[in-house]
């Protein structure tokens, strides 16, 4: 007798996998709980036509785990978790079934605080949240993201030997949705060069109108000549393919899942090229997010999410003294963390 997915479970520590199925609004969904040491877990609602359920699993316990890594470098109490709902955002989703969703989080117990993510909105969290509580509905935290990768691109900066200073660095951001718009906003206000691109031209035209960033096609992002690459739309961006036409010297951004597999750290590391891992660098939002759970205010919060910047320098630092690559740093460090706590 074979257990796959019990195996599965096991062998990536996960906690555990709620699924979610009701007939009347058509609901079908997956809430997945990967490590609440540290805290409730805190995660995306995604909701995406995923051609299987599959599909709508691995997304659903890949980004669980990289939230428990992300809490835990950033020394957050928060766990990691993720929901999924399968369908079409378009044209499936109706109140019914978002309350439907909300009351199986809410068999959680408060284990699971959900936020919106690609496929849902706040208003969307807000229906959510007549069914189960806690639910982060309480503000876009893209804006902090990205105020967390400014500090984490000055981290690398001064790991390479700057200061920290921004004017005249060239950074190239991929995507100018909302993380990547409004770090590019923040690079320019430090007098940064700004190379901006997206597969939406409207969307590059615009941020550059607003900042004055050079747009180029997004084909055109990876071999860009630029001191900085902060990739702020999908994940893979470093691949087989991409890794031998890099031509940045840091690579810090907004993007989940950076590398197409962990492999690409000691690869980019042999090139020179200084990797600032995903979840350190992208933790701004959050930090933001346990800041509105706490019910502190934006100063203390932007205060906090500054702080990503002291954390990437540690774990480069730590890589620089053992020889290890900034991944491996990273992950030793959020592992360290659940160590110190588990009992
Ligand atoms: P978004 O959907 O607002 O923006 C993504 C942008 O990238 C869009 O404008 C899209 O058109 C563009 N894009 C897609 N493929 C592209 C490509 N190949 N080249 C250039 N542009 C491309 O999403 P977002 O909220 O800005 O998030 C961006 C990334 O950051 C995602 O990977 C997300 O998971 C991650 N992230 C976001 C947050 C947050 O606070 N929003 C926090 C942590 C991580």
């Amino acid at each position: 007798m074979t257990f796959a997915l019990f195996d599965r479970l096991r062998s990536g520590g996960f906690e555990h996998v709620l699924v979610g199925n009701d007939a009347g609004t058509g609901l079908r969904s997956l809430v997945v709980t990967h490590d609440t040491t540290l805290g409730p877990a805190l995660g995306g609602v995604r909701m995406h036509p995923y051609p299987d359920e599959d599909a709508a699993l691995d997304d659903a316990l890949r980004l669980a785990q990289a939230m428990t890594l992300k809490a835990a470098a950033a020394g957050l109490a928060l766990g990691g978790g993720w929901s999924v709902i399968i369908g079409d955002p378009a044209t499936d989703k109706t109140p019914g079934l978002l309350r439907a969703h909300g009351r199986r989080i809410a068999a959680l117990g408060g284990r699971f605080i959900p936020v919106n993510d690609v496929g849902t909105t706040q208003a969307d969290l807000r229906i959510i949240g007549t069914e189960t509580s806690p639910v982060c509905d309480t503000g876009d935290p893209s804006p902090m993201t990205a105020l967390g990768v400014l500090e984490g691109i000055r981290a690398c900066l001064r790991a390479t030997g700057g200061d920290g200073d921004l004017r005249g660095v060239r950074v190239c951001v991929q995507g100018a949705g909302n993380v990547g718009a409004a770090l590019a906003r923040l690079l320019a206000a430090e007098s940064a060069r700004v190379l901006v691109c997206d597969v939406d031209p409207g969307r590059a035209a615009a941020v550059a109108r607003e900042t004055g960033a050079e747009v180029i096609h997004p084909s055109e992002a990876v071999e860009a000549e630029c001191d900085v690459l902060a990739p702020c739309a999908l994940g893979g961006v470093v691949d087989d393919r991409t890794l031998p036409l890099l031509r940045c010297r840091i690579i810090a951004g907004g993007a989940n899942n950076v590398l197409d597999d962990p492999g690409h750290a000691a690869a980019l590391a042999d090139r020179g090229i200084l990797y600032a891992p995903d979840f350190c660098v992208n933790a701004g939002g959050l930090v933001y997010l346990e800041e509105q759970l706490l019910g502190h205010d934006r100063v203390r919060a932007e205060q906090r999410v500054r702080g990503v910047g002291d954390r990437v320098s540690a774990v480069l630092e730590h890589a620089r003294r053992d020889g290890l690559t900034p991944l491996r740093a990273a992950l030793d460090l959020a592992e360290a963390r659940l160590r110190r706590v588990t009992p």
